[in-house]
């Protein structure tokens, strides 16, 4: 019987910050080089940690990438040739992004799109709720709470500065589970019920 394989889907990586997303990532993108496929990478140009155009992962394994500084210029720079493409830190990427990733798809290409689920209030970030109801692939990963140990499904905010959107680290970012982590407003109202 003649099976005939359709291709072009979209893959979602998510989790909080240290869980292993960038790391899991590039394991992708370098095992479709390996495949002989034509991978692009993108990620959004306000993202410089370590280096400006390349993904890295904490643990300091890097591929190149295009810094983009919105969807439109990421349309710009896609090769229609490209087989593969990646994205990391979606959850920095403007609502444009949807159809241009449905349009990939659409047309054959493997879509892979890596970021934050949560901020670090556990609100859903950006447009990443859609990138994962849309998805064929989800891979939702979890890191150590830097507290007590167990599995982190969150990212707390070290520093009280900053809107949702505030680059940073290990200087400013840890991962934390569900019981240890704390939204400062959620904090506060603990406190006005207990007095
Ligand atoms: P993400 O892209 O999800 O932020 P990375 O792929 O950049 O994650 O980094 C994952 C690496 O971070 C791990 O392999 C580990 O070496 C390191 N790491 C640092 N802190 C933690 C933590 N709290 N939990 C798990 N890994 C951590
Ligand atoms: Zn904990």
């Amino acid at each position: 019987m003649f099976v005939h394989q359709r291709q072009g889907s979209l893959e979602v990586i998510c989790g909080p910050m240290f869980s292993g997303k960038s790391e899991e990532l590039i394991r992708r993108i370098k095992r479709a080089i390996i495949a002989k496929q034509k991978v692009q990478v993108f990620k959004p140009a306000l993202d410089d940690r370590y280096d400006a155009s390349a993904i890295a992962s904490h643990s300091q394994r890097k591929h190149e990438a295009i810094a983009v500084k919105d969807t439109v210029e990421l349309a710009r720079h896609l090769d229609p040739e490209a087989e593969v493409v990646a994205l990391d830190e979606v959850q920095f990427m403007d609502e444009g992004l949807i159809p241009i990733i449905e349009n990939l798809a659409n047309r054959g290409v493997r879509v892979i799109a890596a970021g934050l689920d949560q901020d670090s209030n556990g609100e859903p970030f950006g447009i990443m709720p859609l990138l994962l109801a849309k998805a064929e692939y989800v891979t939702k990963f979890q890191a150590i709470c830097m507290v007590c140990g167990a599995l982190a499904s969150r990212t707390q905010r070290l520093v009280r500065t900053g809107g949702q959107v505030m680059v940073g680290a290990a200087e400013a970012y840890e991962a934390r589970c569900r019981h240890c982590h704390e939204v400062p407003h959620a904090t506060g109202q603990r406190m006005l019920e207990v007095e």
